[in-house]
């Protein structure tokens, strides 16, 4: 690329940062398209866009302060969305393909077939820089901590960011508790191996052999959501007594999900309590 085309994507990528800030976004980065060699078969972003260069990370759409203060976990399950991201990234893509005459493909935030996503977003937002895996398991920006993240496939050459040197996690307060007894805030609120879903130790400053029980997290996480409105359609399919059937139909539980997925949560990833006690960024939650 010559250095006036670098300074037209150099000019592109800067334009676009300011759609995203003004459309609500508090990080943005770019991924290389061909740096996707550890993603599954199906989501590598040239299988979804035949010639894309780009990936286009944005991050946000956080839990507010107050959700994070609220001791109920169903508010915080109900409250939090990915939808908003989602449309943050529709937003960059209409403008790439409007204003710079390039393709841009907005990943969906459902799943594909095996209720795998299109993409995966963890993946892009390291490689675009948006922030580092944790030992609970998202992507954690350093200044903003927990966020969703949306990712615009594009065929325009923008210049990368690639990913970050340092990782976010372990944050420092955590190897501090984890040299004093053992475990990390997210471990010891969730620990593998007393009934939750998580463990790791930290070994120079960095977390390792991270363990991570996705089936038991999934039953907590998922239970007012798609695959839990599944289950109870196969117990009313499968239930005789008609009071036990409209039981079923109009518990707390079915009702919440369908609350969940029709106005919600576009998808559920998280009960959040292992990330309401992480300390990355935590400070941006004390408000009056
Ligand atoms: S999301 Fe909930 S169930 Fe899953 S690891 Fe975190 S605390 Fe445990
Ligand atoms: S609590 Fe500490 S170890 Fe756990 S995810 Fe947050 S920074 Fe990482």
């Amino acid at each position: 690329m010559s250095a006036a085309d670098l300074d037209l994507m150099q000019a592109c990528k800067t334009e676009l940062a300011e759609v995203a800030k003004k459309a609500g976004a508090l990080v943005t980065g770019v991924a290389d398209a061909a740096a996707f060699g550890a993603a599954m078969e199906g989501q590598r972003p040239e299988e979804l866009l035949p010639g894309c260069k780009t990936v286009y990370v944005l991050g946000g759409a956080q839990p507010r302060a107050g959700d994070w203060k609220s001791p109920s976990y169903r508010h915080m399950e109900t409250t939090s969305t990915s939808d908003r991201v989602f449309a943050m990234g529709n937003r960059v893509a209409q403008h790439i393909e409007r204003r710079f005459g390039y393709y841009a493909v907005t990943i969906p935030p459902g799943v594909d077939r095996a209720r795998r996503p299109f993409l995966n977003l963890a993946l892009a937002a390291e490689l675009a820089g948006c922030g580092t895996a944790s030992l609970a398991g998202p992507v954690l920006n350093a200044d903003y901590g927990f966020m969703y993240f949306a990712a615009v496939l594009t065929t325009l050459p923008l210049p990368v960011d690639g990913p970050l040197q340092v990782p976010v996690c372990p944050a420092p307060e955590c190897v501090t508790m984890y040299d004093e007894i053992g475990t990390t805030p997210c471990v010891a609120t969730c620990p593998i191996d007393e009934g939750g879903c998580l463990g790791g130790r930290i070994e120079d400053g960095r977390f390792k052999d991270r363990r991570y029980d996705v089936a038991r997290c999934t039953t907590r996480v998922h239970t007012s959501f798609i695959p839990g409105f599944q289950k109870a359609l196969e117990a009313v399919f499968d239930e005789t007594d008609k009071e036990k059937r409209r039981m079923i139909l109009y518990s707390s539980q079915f009702t919440r999900t369908l609350w969940s997925m029709s106005y919600s949560n576009v998808s559920q990833g998280q009960c959040f309590e292992c990330m309401r006690a992480c300390p990355v960024a935590a400070a941006r939650r004390e408000l009056r």
